[in-house]
């Protein structure tokens, strides 16, 4: 496999895992077989890349924002990352809405199916609605800030993994140390230097099991699939939420790229397909981090302080494909549940799928979780994500790809209007 590219091995696994879970769903016990034996291999897979992910954040994080001349410079790329990360998100949505009203998914539906899925996704839903009314009643209007400050960055880092809380804590220390005289942080920049280039060559070594990994998520995932019905169903949703993701990715991205990024869209989207379909096999912004940081050093060229600032934050905070889906979503169970809604409704959705996505953790199924939030704000019942719950899975898949595209995006553009060009070393502060 060595000779092989990255995106070439995953594809590989990616199709032969497929094909062996159709398998699987073929013969009795194949089920059973896909869960026992090939599943785990897929879930060792996430493990490692989680694994790596709070190393990489940290000393990436930490090095990126010491390695910049000043607090000003920190600054200016940081009011530029957040500016374009919010924009992104905004348009995300505000397409993904305009489709929804156009396509109107709801009318697709038919009655006995709305009532089928209502029954049969009943006990899932009620438990994710507890999950998500937990989240929302520990949290008051201002608890966003409050949860962002870690008082104890052990427990951050291990008990919840809270990425927000280890990112704060990284600039913490960035910045102290972009403050001190270089004379008295030299030595913890080489453990940093050193620190960087272990945990990277992990990242590589993580890489030679990708095909395999890809190959074991995939076929437990088929194996594991709902019947076909049920995608029938809810076909015209499953396809607004797709096209708007396409929309937004070969159509947004690609002029954002070229104009702003003054690169050719081909050559981005090819740079970065390794990471697009790590996401799409993981369902997890933060698991394809390494991956995500690895294409935009290697093959976009974007320089180290840029991207150890920008991806960390943007695996975490910018998830466009997330906001659209749940502008789609939260439309869509609207539509079908009978709810006529205003003009101010659907204003409030761009606002809270926003917020919803920004606050969406980068692991499987975040996102509708968050869902019920857009739900509440606009008055309706978040019983309505039964109806979704059956196809929630691929649509993960694609909007995670999605959010790390758009990371990778940002990324690009910051990399040339984000920051001068020269950062010699500081040798005093
Ligand atoms: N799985 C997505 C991600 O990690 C979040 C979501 O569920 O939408 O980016």
């Amino acid at each position: 496999m060595k000779k092989i590219p990255l995106h070439w091995q995953i594809l590989i696994g990616i199709t032969a895992g497929i094909s062996v879970g159709l398998l699987c769903t073929q013969f009795a016990g194949g089920r059973e077989f896909a869960i026992d034996w090939i599943k785990p291999f897929g879930t060792i897979f996430i493990n490692l890349l989680k694994l790596i992910a709070i190393p990489l954040i940290i000393v990436s994080l930490i090095k990126g924002v010491s390695d910049l001349k000043d607090v000003t410079q920190l600054s200016a790329l940081g009011v530029r990352t957040f500016g374009l990360y919010i924009l992104t998100t905004v348009i995300a949505v505000s397409l993904g809405l305009a489709l929804v009203n156009f396509i109107q998914p709801g009318n697709f539906i038919m009655e006995n199916t709305r009532q089928d899925m209502l029954q049969s996704f009943a006990g899932e839903m009620q438990y994710k609605i507890d999950e998500a009314t937990e989240i929302k009643e520990t949290r008051g209007p201002l608890q966003v800030l409050v949860d962002i400050v870690p008082d104890n960055i052990f427990h951050a880092a291990t008990a919840n993994s809270n990425m927000l809380q280890i990112i704060f804590f990284s600039l913490l220390v960035g910045i102290a140390m972009i403050m001190l005289p270089f004379g008295q942080i030299e030595s913890f920049k080489n453990v940093l230097d050193a620190g960087n280039a272990i945990v990277l060559k992990i990242v590589d070594i993580m890489m030679i099991f990708a095909p395999y990994g890809v190959f074991a998520l995939l076929a437990a995932l088929v194996a594991e699939a709902p019947s076909i019905d049920v995608f029938k169903a809810l076909g015209m949703y499953a396809f607004t939420v797709v096209l708007g993701l396409v929309i937004l990715v070969y159509g947004v991205y690609s002029l954002f790229i070229y104009f702003f990024g003054k690169m050719n869209p081909f050559h981005f989207f090819k740079a970065i397909l390794p990471a697009q379909l790590l996401g799409f096999s993981t369902s997890s912004s933060a698991a394809t981090l390494p991956v995500t940081m690895e294409c935009a050093e290697e093959n976009l060229g974007i320089r180290k302080e840029v991207l150890s600032f920008v991806l960390p934050i943007g695996a975490t905070i910018n998830m466009d494909g997330t906001c659209l889906y749940q502008g789609v979503a939260a439309i869509f169970i609207a539509q079908v549940m009978g709810y006529d809604l205003t003009m101010a409704q659907q204003l409030s959705v761009i606002a809270t799928a926003t917020l919803a996505s920004i606050g969406a953790a980068a692991v499987p199924g975040a996102g509708i979780l968050m869902l019920v939030i857009v739900l509440e704000s606009i008055g309706v019942s978040p019983a309505g994500i039964a109806l979704i719950f059956a196809v929630d899975r691929p649509l993960d898949m694609l909007r995670t790809a999605v959010n790390v595209s758009g990371d990778a995006m940002v990324a690009t553009i910051i990399n040339r209007v984000g920051m001068k060009k020269s950062n010699p070393p500081q040798e005093t502060a």
